[in-house]
């Protein structure tokens, strides 16, 4: 097995490209635009999403000035840190993903505004945009170049990756390492793609100019809000406990989330090819290494911002995603015709359990027969 620097190496050396389309992208897409041309309804700049935005701001707002400024005792306090720390997760979800996708709105200043609420939440819109759109959007679940399926050492989310004897407990443990995710992201995520100027061995510009202010401003407001403020009405381990506990709920919430959609038994994870060509068309990858959950959980649909739709953010991530539940049955018909094979767990639960299953899957079958 190649060692993973070596594949990080590979990733950076060649650009890897995909098959032709062979009809189903283009009729997918010629039909998604006849359902917006039909409705009429626009496909950004969704009332909906106003509205939403600012329920989750209020939400934030109201969290946060009642655990500085109000909470009294502990429990009060660990209530309301929970209350933030899901509306920090909502805003994820349902604000900066759909604005750094360009999918928020028509305007570029919009997206690019309501993109800086990630910057608000500590993690940098600007690098966010490089990492996710590009390397997990565009190969998705393909190891040294998504990213996002990258836990090496402390977990084996995809056969390709290599397997230490202490994955075989990995679906007990992995839960816990979710808790850093949020600090990570923070303070070491951010700074080490800075300095190195890579991700997941693409090269990406570092930030000049107005990107640069708006990424060192996001970090100044959120150690201010996050820390700086409340360590004036509080003492230093009340900050640091309160920030421990919204991060273990933030991080568990976000990593569970992006977890079922492609790191479940569904999912596939192909083997990078021997040339630069993958064997199959984009769009056809994205299906087949994505699944959708709970579809008809309409209170989880608002809460995920669409991501239990996660087939129809994959092929179309520039529409707004209060279209998804109405996209979903074109895509899947589509699907079906052309022969593609369209995942999707009728509930959280069962796309939960399969999660489970398949990191015990991976931390205990060799490579050769894992897949
Ligand atoms: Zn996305």
């Amino acid at each position: 097995m190649p060692a993973l620097r070596q594949i990080d190496a590979d990733a950076a050396r060649r650009k890897l490209t995909f098959a032709r389309d062979t009809g189903f992208h283009g009729e997918v897409k010629r039909r998604v635009l006849a359902y917006f041309a039909r409705t009429g309804l626009p496909q950004r700049d969704n009332p909906r999403m106003f509205l939403k935005t600012a329920v989750l701001l209020v939400w934030f707002g109201a969290s946060y000035a009642l655990l500085v400024f109000v909470a009294s005792n502990l429990w009060e306090g660990a209530l309301l840190s929970l209350s933030l720390a899901f509306s920090m997760a909502g805003i994820g979800f349902g604000i900066q993903h759909d604005a750094n996708h360009g999918a928020y709105s028509n305007h570029r200043a919009v997206n690019r505004v309501m993109g800086m609420t990630l910057d608000m939440l500590g993690a940098s819109s600007y690098l966010w945009r490089f990492k996710h759109n590009l390397s997990h959007h565009t190969y998705t679940n393909l190891i040294g170049e998504d990213d996002d399926i990258n836990f090496v050492p402390f977990a084996r989310l995809s056969p390709a990756q290599p397997r230490y004897r202490l994955h075989r407990v990995q679906q007990f443990y992995l839960w816990a390492l979710y808790w850093f995710l949020f600090p990570k992201w923070n303070f070491v995520d951010d700074f080490k793609s800075l300095t190195r100027a890579r991700i997941s061995g693409h090269p990406f510009p570092r930030p000049r100019g107005a990107s640069a202010v708006e990424l060192i401003a996001g970090k100044a407001v959120f150690i201010t809000w996050a820390f700086l403020i409340p360590l004036l009405f509080h003492s230093w381990w009340i900050v640091l406990l309160f920030y421990a506990g919204a991060s273990l709920v933030l991080g568990t919430t976000l990593a569970v989330v992006f977890m079922l959609a492609h790191c479940v038994e569904e999912a596939e994870f192909p083997d990078l090819p021997a040339t630069d060509r993958l064997p199959r068309p984009w769009a056809v990858h994205q299906v087949q290494t994505t699944v959708d959950f709970a579809r008809g959980n309409r209170l989880l649909t608002w809460y995920v911002g669409g991501l239990n739709f996660q087939i129809e953010h994959h092929l179309f991530p520039h529409i707004c995603h209060v279209h998804y539940p109405r996209i979903a049955p074109i895509v899947q018909a589509a699907c079906a015709e052309f022969g593609v094979r369209y995942a999707a767990h009728d509930s959280f639960r069962s796309a939960l359990a399969s999660h489970w299953r398949w990191l015990r899957r991976m931390g205990q079958t060799p490579l050769a027969t894992a897949s």
